[in-house]
């Protein structure tokens, strides 16, 4: 028997979190519903979960600190977790402290997409376990990503193309590969693919994105792997088709 994966979800408004259990249970995950982060806590250290999706306002404690402690506790850190947020300054705190958070969904939400969020984070989780760690069963298919990175020829290709990249674009492609529906702040683009000394700006980033999708548009004219969340940043799609 393969046992479902147990899904946190700490969230104190009963219908976004009945909503958020209805599509976990669709998707043969196991929700389990805290209304408090005391109650969190309690389940956590209980037994850790697969995941868990953190609302940022709870009642008794805000959820970056529910965060920190979760952390805290025994197998915390390798349990993956997802903030819930409303607002956008929130936002710019999950993406900018750098809280190490795998992720965030803004309020209000697709139920579809958080699903495929929480199933994207298990998979990687799953494939960073390294040679002997088995894959978890989470009854996610796989697609295969038509962007490969060849990291010692400082190349990536794009359905099996090679992209002739500046060394900006190339950083800021291979970060986005890294972490597929990852969201990227400008500030955090700036700071992890630009050099410190260099002389850029918010703009710096929206121009780089703005060539290097001309250039995997080049290849793939149908597709726009990059999405723009407007105010916030950037991502790259995590469900890219197979043949362009
Ligand atoms: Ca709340």
């Amino acid at each position: 028997m393969v046992s479902k994966p147990r899904i946190l979800v700490v969230e104190d408004e009963s219908g976004i979190a009945d909503t958020i259990q209805y599509v976990l249970e669709t998707d043969g995950f196991a929700p389990v519903w805290c209304s408090t982060a005391e109650e969190a806590l309690r389940q956590f250290a209980a037994a850790p979960p697969a995941l868990a999706i953190l609302d940022v306002g709870l009642p008794d404690l805000n959820g970056f600190e529910l965060f920190r402690r979760l952390q805290a506790l025994p197998g915390g850190p390798q349990v993956p977790m997802l903030f819930l947020t409303a607002r956008v300054a929130e936002i710019d705190r999950v993406v900018g402290l750098e809280l190490g958070a795998d992720d965030y969904i803004a309020k209000p939400f697709s139920p579809r997409e958080l699903v495929a969020r929480v199933r994207t984070i298990l998979r990687r989780a799953g494939a960073g376990q390294g040679p002997g760690g088995a894959p978890q069963a989470t009854g996610a298919s796989a697609a295969p990503m038509p962007l490969e990175v060849d990291a010692e020829r400082m190349q990536i290709r794009y359905y099996g193309q090679p992209l002739d990249l500046s060394r900006y674009e190339y950083g800021l492609l291979r970060l986005f590969v890294q972490r597929p529906g990852r969201v990227f702040s400008r500030d955090e683009l700036l700071s992890l693919v630009w050099d410190k000394s260099s002389d850029s700006f918010d703009r710096t980033v929206d121009a780089h994105i703005k060539t290097l999708r001309h250039k995997l548009k080049a290849v793939a004219p149908r597709v726009d792997p990059i999405r723009t969340l407007r105010g916030t940043g950037y991502a790259l799609h995590e469900d890219l088709p197979a043949v362009p």
